[in-house]
């Protein structure tokens, strides 16, 4: 029987219906998503559901009025297609992904089956990138309280933290993400552990099937936090190390002299348990010796990690780099240790080096060659901070100039068309300081409206004052006020 690969859903929005990968059990293109014509919508879907090959193909032949023949040629480059697929439809060029069309021995469950109204809109645009009708991905800050108190922290931990959001309306809000077909609900500190709902917060998250990063942890954890993962079908976690060293790590986090033994043994238990670890460390002119990053090593080769993750700390707009900051010479020690030991093991090894080396004041034309990750904000993601105020991104917390929304009064959907969205999307140069480079120039069309400036790193470079001032990065960015650059 030939079905639609599960890997992938469809998700309708408004004007368009994009096709979107959450898991890869079926070889399906792992983070996959891009925009499809309506055509391929209903006929991709119409494999929903478990129908032999030519029941399908005579349904469609109807559907589409042209003969069987014609709609299983128009069908085979999609059935088992080992590439991506490019198709015209309408004038526009869409990318189809590997492995649309599959053979199954198995029927299929879907979370959701397609009918073809659900693709058939009054209009169409297949050009606007950003999602038009919600976020696709959403982040839950549940606290900014933590265990520890890092050197290198970037988040604002002087904000006063108001009245939580009411679980049950998190719950409601779970909800309306899960009908609009939102991929990740992710969790993220302060501490998530310091959470006192942390428990019901997961498992609900957990119940609703979305995808989520693994919960992410400072907190030496009891045997019951563990078991309790485990009955929720958690399986994976990160826990955060930067030395195993007792004073390095009580310098770095401020913790006790016991506190590096307690997390030791924490790691032996979730490997004990069966768990999927992750380490990750920030590095700082404290930790960055291949001294202290041999130790690291060796215990996590013995207890058998699975993947470690490091990552320069960086400057944040709550907290000056100056003084802890790695060197680039430090870095690129680093980096060759990195390279040394991924060949000695299994354990999959990273070292984000896209902060080390931004292109500050390089790029020439316009924020879509920016390098580093796409900005989400706007775009694709949103970030809900502990009270139910939605803010563009993670690293801009309260800033007010960022908040586009509050969940305790406005529904997801609202919020992703709220007035200050609409007037963060539509800036025009008369909306700019003339001081800024950007109210003069002459790509400021398709610089803005690609939404891939980071706002984050403007801030940090140029103060909250000057919000509208270009991305670093851009060539015709001014000279920084606050140094981003390693050095
Ligand atoms: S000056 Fe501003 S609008 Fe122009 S390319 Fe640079 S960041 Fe974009
Ligand atoms: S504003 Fe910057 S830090 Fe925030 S999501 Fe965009 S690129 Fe990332």
């Amino acid at each position: 029987m030939i079905v639609f690969n599960p890997d992938y859903y469809f998700r309708p929005d408004e004007k368009r219906v994009f096709i979107i990968n959450k898991g890869h059990s079926h070889q399906s293109t792992h983070g996959w998503s891009s925009i499809v014509h309506s055509l391929h919508a209903i006929v991709f879907s119409a494999f929903q559901n478990n129908e032999p090959w030519d029941t399908v193909v005579e349904r469609l032949s109807g559907f589409l009025e042209k003969p069987k023949i014609d709609v299983e040629t128009l069908l085979q480059p999609f059935v088992e297609n080992e590439e991506n697929v490019y198709v015209e439809q309408g004038g526009h060029q869409f990318k189809i992904p590997k492995k649309i069309l599959i053979q199954s021995e198995q029927p299929i469950t879907y979370e959701r089956v397609f009918k073809t109204e659900d693709f058939l809109f009054k209009e169409s645009d297949y050009e606007t990138e950003r999602y038009l009708h919600a976020p696709l991905n959403i982040t839950f800050m549940p606290t900014n309280r933590c265990l520890t108190d890092c050197l290198y922290c970037y988040a604002d931990k002087k904000h006063k933290m108001g009245t939580p959001i009411p679980f049950n309306r998190l719950l409601e809000i779970m909800d309306e993400a899960k009908d609009l077909g939102v991929l990740d609900f992710n969790v993220v500190g302060g501490e998530t552990f310091c959470y006192p709902q942390w428990q019901p917060l997961l498992a609900e998250i957990k119940k609703r099937n979305f995808r989520m990063m693994r919960p992410s942890t400072k907190t030496p954890l009891t045997e019951e936090d563990m078991d309790y993962l485990t009955s929720i079908g958690i399986k994976e976690i990160q826990v955060s190390l930067d030395s195993l060293d007792a004073l390095t790590e009580q310098h770095l986090v401020r913790v006790d002299e016991n506190y590096v033994s307690r997390i030791m043994q924490t790691l032996r238990c979730l490997k004990g348990k069966g768990f999927d670890i992750q380490i990750a460390t920030v590095l700082t002119r404290f930790n960055d010796s291949v001294e202290n990053l041999e130790a690291m090593f060796r215990f996590f080769k013995e207890i058998q990690v699975d993947s470690w993750n490091l990552t320069p700390g960086f400057e944040s707009l709550y907290k000056a780099a100056h003084s802890f900051m790695s060197s680039r010479v430090a870095l690129n020690k680093v980096r060759d240790f990195v390279e040394r030991i991924k060949g000695e093991t299994r354990m999959r090894i990273s070292f984000s080096d896209t902060f080390f080396d931004r292109e500050y004041g390089k790029v020439e034309d316009g924020s879509r060659n920016f390098k580093g990750a796409r900005c989400s904000g706007l775009y694709s993601h949103f970030f809900i901070l502990p009270e139910g105020k939605v803010t563009v991104c993670e690293q801009l917390y309260w800033k007010p100039e960022f908040i586009i929304g509050d969940l305790n009064k406005q529904s997801i959907v609202e919020v992703w068309h709220s007035d200050k969205v609409n007037e963060l999307l539509n800036l025009k140069p008369r909306d700019l300081k003339p001081s800024s480079p950007c109210s003069t120039c002459e790509i400021f069309d398709s610089c803005f409206s690609n939404l891939n400036r980071c706002w984050a790193e403007i801030l940090k470079a140029y103060g909250d004052e000057n919000w509208d001032y270009p991305d670093p990065r851009c060539a015709k960015a001014p000279k920084m006020k606050n140094n981003l650059q390693f050095v």
